[in-house]
Protein backbone atom coordinates (compact mmCIF):
# COMPACT_ATOMS: atom_id res chain seq x y z
CA UNK A 1 0.00 0.00 0.00
CA UNK A 2 2.84 2.05 1.17
CA UNK A 3 4.70 1.80 -1.50
CA UNK A 4 1.80 2.23 -3.97
CA UNK A 5 1.20 5.63 -3.02
CA UNK A 6 4.84 6.44 -3.51
CA UNK A 7 4.47 5.57 -6.92
CA UNK A 8 1.02 7.52 -7.60
CA UNK A 9 2.67 10.58 -8.33
CA UNK A 10 5.51 8.80 -10.94
CA UNK A 11 2.45 7.33 -12.47
CA UNK A 12 0.41 10.25 -12.89
CA UNK A 13 3.33 12.15 -14.32
CA UNK A 14 3.74 9.21 -17.05
CA UNK A 15 0.14 9.28 -17.98
CA UNK A 16 -0.61 13.20 -17.71
CA UNK A 17 2.78 13.33 -20.49
CA UNK A 18 1.25 10.34 -22.96
CA UNK A 19 -2.31 12.26 -22.71
CA UNK A 20 -0.24 15.95 -22.92
CA UNK A 21 0.66 14.43 -25.96
CA UNK A 22 -2.43 13.52 -27.61
CA UNK A 23 -4.71 16.48 -26.11
CA UNK A 24 -5.19 19.50 -23.80
CA UNK A 25 -5.87 17.76 -20.74
CA UNK A 26 -7.30 19.82 -17.74
CA UNK A 27 -4.37 21.79 -16.01
CA UNK A 28 -6.06 22.00 -12.81
CA UNK A 29 -6.79 17.94 -12.66
CA UNK A 30 -4.85 16.18 -10.24
CA UNK A 31 -3.00 14.28 -12.53
CA UNK A 32 -1.59 17.68 -13.97
CA UNK A 33 -0.76 19.10 -10.65
CA UNK A 34 1.63 15.79 -10.32
CA UNK A 35 3.44 16.35 -13.30
CA UNK A 36 3.98 20.33 -13.50
CA UNK A 37 5.49 21.74 -10.92
CA UNK A 38 9.26 21.76 -11.37
CA UNK A 39 10.54 25.02 -13.15
CA UNK A 40 12.13 24.45 -16.24
CA UNK A 41 15.62 23.05 -16.53
CA UNK A 42 17.37 24.09 -19.52
CA UNK A 43 18.48 27.75 -20.09
CA UNK A 44 20.16 28.34 -24.12
CA UNK A 45 22.32 31.44 -24.36
CA UNK A 46 21.02 32.42 -28.03
CA UNK A 47 22.66 35.98 -27.65
CA UNK A 48 22.09 39.55 -27.46
CA UNK A 49 20.60 38.62 -24.14
CA UNK A 50 18.04 36.53 -25.44
CA UNK A 51 17.71 33.09 -23.96
CA UNK A 52 15.67 29.97 -24.82
CA UNK A 53 13.90 28.36 -21.72
CA UNK A 54 13.06 24.72 -22.02
CA UNK A 55 11.40 22.90 -19.59
CA UNK A 56 7.74 20.40 -19.05
CA UNK A 57 4.89 22.54 -21.52
CA UNK A 58 6.04 25.10 -24.37
CA UNK A 59 9.56 26.44 -24.91
CA UNK A 60 10.04 30.07 -23.61
CA UNK A 61 12.34 32.84 -24.65
CA UNK A 62 13.46 35.93 -22.52
CA UNK A 63 15.43 39.09 -23.28
CA UNK A 64 16.53 41.26 -20.37
CA UNK A 65 17.75 44.21 -20.08
CA UNK A 66 17.62 48.22 -18.38
CA UNK A 67 14.67 48.82 -20.10
CA UNK A 68 12.85 46.08 -18.78
CA UNK A 69 12.50 41.97 -18.80
CA UNK A 70 10.34 40.31 -22.05
CA UNK A 71 9.30 37.09 -21.71
CA UNK A 72 7.63 34.66 -24.17
CA UNK A 73 4.61 32.64 -22.56
CA UNK A 74 4.75 30.99 -19.63
CA UNK A 75 3.95 26.99 -19.70
CA UNK A 76 1.41 25.97 -16.72
CA UNK A 77 -0.81 27.09 -13.58
CA UNK A 78 0.83 24.62 -11.49
CA UNK A 79 4.75 25.18 -12.02
CA UNK A 80 4.25 29.25 -12.68
CA UNK A 81 5.41 29.97 -9.65
CA UNK A 82 8.50 28.44 -9.66
CA UNK A 83 9.15 29.76 -13.66
CA UNK A 84 8.98 32.82 -12.30
CA UNK A 85 11.04 32.37 -9.43
CA UNK A 86 14.01 31.33 -11.89
CA UNK A 87 12.99 33.41 -14.17
CA UNK A 88 13.86 36.13 -11.30
CA UNK A 89 16.76 34.49 -10.05
CA UNK A 90 18.70 34.61 -14.13
CA UNK A 91 17.86 38.19 -15.19
CA UNK A 92 17.71 39.68 -11.65
CA UNK A 93 14.54 41.26 -12.74
CA UNK A 94 10.75 41.04 -12.67
CA UNK A 95 8.86 40.19 -16.00
CA UNK A 96 7.76 43.35 -17.17
CA UNK A 97 6.26 42.33 -20.87
CA UNK A 98 4.99 39.05 -21.43
CA UNK A 99 3.57 37.68 -25.18
CA UNK A 100 1.25 34.20 -25.73
CA UNK A 101 1.71 32.42 -28.89
CA UNK A 102 -1.49 31.19 -29.00
CA UNK A 103 -4.16 30.34 -26.09
CA UNK A 104 -3.09 26.44 -24.99
CA UNK A 105 -2.52 25.79 -21.17
CA UNK A 106 0.93 24.42 -21.47
CA UNK A 107 1.76 28.42 -22.90
CA UNK A 108 -0.35 30.60 -21.15
CA UNK A 109 -1.26 28.72 -17.55
CA UNK A 110 0.86 30.86 -15.76
CA UNK A 111 -0.27 33.80 -16.93
CA UNK A 112 -2.09 34.77 -13.46
CA UNK A 113 1.28 34.61 -11.44
CA UNK A 114 3.35 36.74 -14.43
CA UNK A 115 0.75 39.09 -14.06
CA UNK A 116 0.29 39.48 -10.69
CA UNK A 117 4.37 39.34 -10.38
CA UNK A 118 4.01 42.69 -12.54
CA UNK A 119 3.98 41.46 -16.01
CA UNK A 120 1.82 43.21 -18.58
CA UNK A 121 0.37 40.35 -21.10
CA UNK A 122 -0.04 40.57 -25.02
CA UNK A 123 -1.52 38.19 -26.85
CA UNK A 124 -4.04 37.92 -30.16
CA UNK A 125 -7.30 39.21 -30.54
CA UNK A 126 -8.57 35.26 -31.35
CA UNK A 127 -5.93 33.94 -28.28
CA UNK A 128 -7.87 36.80 -25.77
CA UNK A 129 -11.23 35.43 -26.82
CA UNK A 130 -10.51 31.82 -26.76
CA UNK A 131 -8.77 32.18 -22.91
CA UNK A 132 -12.19 34.27 -21.81
CA UNK A 133 -14.89 31.79 -23.38
CA UNK A 134 -15.59 34.75 -25.98
CA UNK A 135 -15.32 32.14 -28.98
CA UNK A 136 -16.33 28.76 -27.60
CA UNK A 137 -13.43 26.36 -28.22
CA UNK A 138 -14.21 22.11 -27.91
CA UNK A 139 -11.26 19.80 -27.22
CA UNK A 140 -10.39 17.64 -30.29
CA UNK A 141 -12.54 15.16 -28.64
CA UNK A 142 -15.67 17.26 -28.93
CA UNK A 143 -16.02 18.41 -25.28
CA UNK A 144 -16.63 21.99 -24.48
CA UNK A 145 -13.39 23.21 -23.27
CA UNK A 146 -12.17 24.89 -20.29
CA UNK A 147 -12.11 29.29 -20.40
CA UNK A 148 -10.44 30.77 -18.19
CA UNK A 149 -10.45 33.02 -15.06
CA UNK A 150 -9.64 36.86 -16.00
CA UNK A 151 -6.42 36.93 -14.39
CA UNK A 152 -5.25 34.69 -17.01
CA UNK A 153 -6.42 37.06 -19.91
CA UNK A 154 -3.85 39.47 -21.66
CA UNK A 155 -4.53 43.07 -21.38
CA UNK A 156 -3.16 44.42 -24.48
CA UNK A 157 -4.27 42.36 -27.51
CA UNK A 158 -3.81 43.55 -31.41
CA UNK A 159 -5.40 41.85 -35.11
CA UNK A 160 -1.72 41.61 -36.84
CA UNK A 161 1.24 42.01 -34.41
CA UNK A 162 3.24 44.81 -32.31
CA UNK A 163 6.45 45.62 -32.56
CA UNK A 164 8.47 46.54 -29.01
CA UNK A 165 11.59 48.77 -28.53
CA UNK A 166 13.15 47.48 -25.55
CA UNK A 167 17.39 47.05 -24.42
CA UNK A 168 18.54 48.78 -27.54
CA UNK A 169 16.26 45.76 -29.37
CA UNK A 170 13.33 45.33 -31.88
CA UNK A 171 11.31 42.11 -31.22
CA UNK A 172 8.41 41.57 -33.47
CA UNK A 173 4.83 39.70 -32.70
CA UNK A 174 3.64 38.63 -36.07
CA UNK A 175 0.05 37.26 -36.33
CA UNK A 176 0.50 33.74 -38.63
CA UNK A 177 -0.51 34.87 -41.63
CA UNK A 178 -3.26 32.10 -41.64
CA UNK A 179 -4.96 29.79 -38.78
CA UNK A 180 -2.37 27.18 -38.66
CA UNK A 181 -1.92 25.36 -35.10
CA UNK A 182 -4.95 27.30 -33.81
CA UNK A 183 -6.61 31.03 -34.96
CA UNK A 184 -4.29 33.29 -33.01
CA UNK A 185 -0.73 31.83 -33.43
CA UNK A 186 1.78 34.65 -33.34
CA UNK A 187 5.62 34.42 -33.86
CA UNK A 188 7.86 36.26 -32.03
CA UNK A 189 11.14 37.75 -33.52
CA UNK A 190 14.08 38.75 -31.74
CA UNK A 191 15.46 41.26 -34.78
CA UNK A 192 19.51 41.32 -33.30
CA UNK A 193 20.06 38.37 -32.27
CA UNK A 194 18.17 37.24 -35.18
CA UNK A 195 15.53 34.26 -32.97
CA UNK A 196 12.61 33.09 -34.28
CA UNK A 197 10.18 31.73 -31.38
CA UNK A 198 7.34 29.98 -33.62
CA UNK A 199 4.90 28.81 -30.97
CA UNK A 200 3.19 26.03 -31.85
CA UNK A 201 3.10 26.09 -35.48
CA UNK A 202 6.16 24.23 -35.08
CA UNK A 203 6.61 21.46 -33.29
CA UNK A 204 10.54 20.33 -33.98
CA UNK A 205 10.66 16.69 -35.94
CA UNK A 206 7.23 16.18 -35.17
CA UNK A 207 4.12 16.01 -37.46
CA UNK A 208 1.82 19.28 -35.72
CA UNK A 209 -0.69 18.63 -33.30
CA UNK A 210 -3.21 20.47 -35.68
CA UNK A 211 -6.19 22.07 -33.42
CA UNK A 212 -8.85 22.13 -35.78
CA UNK A 213 -11.60 22.84 -32.73
CA UNK A 214 -9.66 26.54 -32.73
CA UNK A 215 -9.67 26.46 -36.73
CA UNK A 216 -6.53 25.32 -37.18
CA UNK A 217 -5.26 23.83 -40.36
CA UNK A 218 -2.38 22.38 -42.12
CA UNK A 219 -2.84 24.52 -45.24
CA UNK A 220 -1.85 27.35 -42.74
CA UNK A 221 1.25 25.80 -41.77
CA UNK A 222 2.19 25.80 -44.97
CA UNK A 223 1.73 29.75 -45.79
CA UNK A 224 3.32 29.98 -42.46
CA UNK A 225 6.73 28.16 -43.01
CA UNK A 226 6.84 30.25 -46.18
CA UNK A 227 6.31 33.26 -44.80
CA UNK A 228 8.90 32.68 -41.88
CA UNK A 229 11.43 31.50 -44.73
CA UNK A 230 10.68 34.94 -46.18
CA UNK A 231 11.39 36.88 -43.08
CA UNK A 232 14.37 35.34 -41.49
CA UNK A 233 17.67 34.45 -42.96
CA UNK A 234 20.47 31.99 -43.45
CA UNK A 235 21.82 32.01 -39.58
CA UNK A 236 18.21 32.29 -37.90
CA UNK A 237 17.70 30.41 -34.81
CA UNK A 238 14.02 28.92 -34.72
CA UNK A 239 12.45 28.19 -31.06
CA UNK A 240 9.95 25.78 -31.76
CA UNK A 241 6.77 25.43 -29.55
CA UNK A 242 8.43 22.13 -28.52
CA UNK A 243 11.34 20.59 -29.29
CA UNK A 244 15.41 21.31 -29.40
CA UNK A 245 16.36 24.87 -31.27
CA UNK A 246 16.14 24.44 -34.88
CA UNK A 247 17.88 26.35 -38.32
CA UNK A 248 16.97 26.77 -41.76
CA UNK A 249 17.79 23.38 -42.48
CA UNK A 250 14.91 21.86 -40.23
CA UNK A 251 12.44 24.66 -41.17
CA UNK A 252 12.76 23.91 -45.03
CA UNK A 253 12.82 20.29 -44.53
CA UNK A 254 9.63 20.59 -42.43
CA UNK A 255 7.90 22.78 -45.23
CA UNK A 256 8.80 20.20 -47.78
CA UNK A 257 7.02 17.83 -45.46
CA UNK A 258 4.14 19.46 -45.13
CA UNK A 259 4.14 20.14 -49.16
CA UNK A 260 4.83 16.78 -49.93
CA UNK A 261 2.30 14.90 -47.19
CA UNK A 262 -0.36 17.28 -48.52
CA UNK A 263 0.32 16.24 -52.21
CA UNK A 264 0.40 12.77 -51.23
CA UNK A 265 -2.95 12.87 -49.43
CA UNK A 266 -4.85 14.89 -51.94
CA UNK A 267 -3.97 12.22 -54.64
CA UNK A 268 -6.23 9.49 -52.53
CA UNK A 269 -8.67 11.92 -52.32
CA UNK A 270 -8.68 12.86 -55.80
CA UNK A 271 -8.85 8.64 -56.59
CA UNK A 272 -11.55 8.65 -54.15
CA UNK A 273 -10.33 6.47 -51.72
CA UNK A 274 -11.96 6.81 -48.18
CA UNK A 275 -10.54 7.87 -44.95
CA UNK A 276 -9.95 4.17 -43.69
CA UNK A 277 -8.38 3.40 -47.10
CA UNK A 278 -5.70 6.14 -47.20
CA UNK A 279 -4.79 5.45 -43.44
CA UNK A 280 -3.83 2.11 -44.78
CA UNK A 281 -1.89 3.57 -47.59
CA UNK A 282 0.70 5.47 -45.72
CA UNK A 283 1.48 7.71 -47.69
CA UNK A 284 3.43 9.59 -45.13
CA UNK A 285 5.24 6.68 -44.76
CA UNK A 286 8.57 8.33 -46.22
CA UNK A 287 8.58 11.25 -43.36
CA UNK A 288 7.50 9.22 -40.58
CA UNK A 289 11.12 8.17 -39.74
CA UNK A 290 12.09 11.69 -38.78
CA UNK A 291 8.51 13.89 -38.14
CA UNK A 292 6.01 10.25 -36.62
CA UNK A 293 8.34 8.69 -33.81
CA UNK A 294 6.50 7.53 -30.60
CA UNK A 295 5.50 10.11 -28.26
CA UNK A 296 5.45 13.01 -30.81
CA UNK A 297 2.05 15.48 -30.67
CA UNK A 298 0.38 13.92 -33.29
CA UNK A 299 0.56 10.09 -35.02
CA UNK A 300 1.35 9.81 -38.76
CA UNK A 301 -2.45 8.66 -38.85
CA UNK A 302 -3.62 11.36 -36.63
CA UNK A 303 -1.78 14.01 -39.38
CA UNK A 304 -3.56 12.23 -42.59
CA UNK A 305 -6.83 12.06 -40.73
CA UNK A 306 -6.24 15.88 -40.63
CA UNK A 307 -5.18 16.89 -44.30
CA UNK A 308 -7.70 14.14 -45.41
CA UNK A 309 -10.48 15.83 -44.04
CA UNK A 310 -9.19 19.42 -44.46
CA UNK A 311 -9.41 18.38 -48.38
CA UNK A 312 -12.46 16.40 -48.46
CA UNK A 313 -14.06 19.83 -46.62
CA UNK A 314 -12.92 22.10 -49.85
CA UNK A 315 -13.10 19.73 -52.75
CA UNK A 316 -16.39 20.52 -54.75
CA UNK A 317 -19.43 17.86 -53.29
CA UNK A 318 -19.83 15.75 -56.30
ZN1 LIG B 1 -0.46 24.48 -28.53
Amino acid sequence: MRLRSSLLPLVAAAVFSALALLVPVDPDSPMAQAANTQAFGRVIDLGQDVKMLMGQGGNMAMLGGPDGLFVVDDQFTTNAEANLAKIEEIAKAKPKFLVNTHWHFDHMGGNAVFAKAGATIFASDNSRKRMSGQITSLELTGQPRRTWAKEFWPVVTFKDGIDFHLNGQTIRVIKAPAPTHTDGDVMIYFVEADVLHMGDTYTKDGYPLVDTPSNGTQAGHIATFKRVLELTGPNTKYIPGHGELANRDDVVATLAMHEGARAAVEKAVKSGATLQQTIAARPLAQWTPRFGRPGNFASEDAFVTVIYNELKKSQPQA
